[in-house]
């Protein structure tokens, strides 16, 4: 007589490991299908992902605190380039020293910048700069195309996903308006001669165009050129001046050049202080306030209504 427990038990083992192979297998090819896409920074990556939601996995090459002015791609982004599916950029030189890079990417597949719907007459223009000035993300209702590029690219790509893709878009699109409201409520609490923004670098050009501030900042565009005695001296002067009373640091650059504007305005009698550190050019650690693109927003314009209307 057969032992039928016994051979319920190896039944019972043979459809489990049935179950798990075939569970195995079908998370290999879900895995498989998964887009790779692949971005430079983590200010595009936190667009990109609030477009592709669950539909795609999405790999920053620059991390918290890293300066894509200055940014060489690793042998390691080489790798993580040429796996990709779909590669992401800001554009407008923002990745100057990954230009070539991204060129010869672009031959063989996908690869969009953010900033391509973005036209001529939209875009800041320095005389000093080859392109238009790339921080185009601070003029809420201008980085807005760059989600819609991100949208068309990704459904253009993927057209499974095309309404996944449409669906996101559109919600993120509803943050941003609502976003940029506040923005514009907060800027016009600043009395307006106040509405000075000092900053490491040039990278609120179109956050000060679009809500009405002006700004200076101590390096140009890029960090890629250095600051020099008479910058220093130059920003003492309208510190002075204009009688500002908190200037701000970049979690992207060095803080040297403003603590030697800070020095320079206390040697002539003139108290200044740092209002607080702005996010420029990269976003904060995931899970902090600063880590998502409209976190990031919220936290620069809460530090910098605090720095200019403090004492008032
Ligand atoms: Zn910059």
């Amino acid at each position: 007589m057969a032992k039928p427990g016994l051979q319920m038990k190896g039944q019972r083992f043979f459809q489990t490991m049935l179950v798990a192979v075939l569970a195995f297998a079908g998370m290999a090819a879900g895995a498989q299908a998964r887009l790779q896409v692949v971005v430079t920074t983590n200010i595009v990556a936190d667009t990109v992902k609030n477009v592709v939601g669950d539909a795609a996995d999405v790999i920053s090459l620059m991390g918290p605190g890293v300066d894509p002015h200055l940014y060489n791609a690793t042998q390691g982004d080489l790798r993580t380039l040429s796996r990709a599916d779909v590669i992401f950029y800001n554009g407008l030189d923002l990745e100057g020293r990954m230009g070539n890079v991204l060129a010869q990417m672009g031959r063989s597949k996908p690869t969009f910048a953010l900033t391509e719907y973005m036209t001529t007459d939209e875009l800041l223009l320095d005389p000093d700069w080859a392109t238009a000035d790339p921080h185009v993300w601070f003029d809420l209702p201008l980085w807005k195309k760059a989600v819609l590029r991100v949208r068309d690219a990704m459904s253009e790509v993927d057209p499974e996903n095309a309404a996944v893709y449409h669906e996101n878009a559109a919600r993120f699109l509803a943050e941003i308006d609502a976003l940029h409201g506040w923005v514009e409520e907060q800027i016009a609490s600043i009395p307006e001669e106040r509405r000075v923004l000092v900053t490491a670098h040039d990278a609120f050009g179109y956050f000060g165009a679009r809500y009405g501030i002006e700004v200076v900042g101590l390096q140009g565009l890029s960090t890629d050129t250095e600051y020099g005695l008479a910058d220093v001296r130059n920003l003492v002067n309208l510190v002075i001046d204009r009688r500002i009373g908190a200037i701000f640091a970049e979690t992207s650059v060095s803080s040297h050049g403003i603590q030697a504007v800070i020095e320079g305005a206390r040697a002539q009698g003139h108290t200044v202080r740092i209002g607080g550190e702005l996010f420029s050019d990269a976003l904060d650690a995931p899970g902090t306030p600063g880590g998502t693109f409209l976190g990031m927003i919220r936290h620069n314009v809460s530090t910098i209504v605090a720095g200019l209307t403090s004492g008032l």
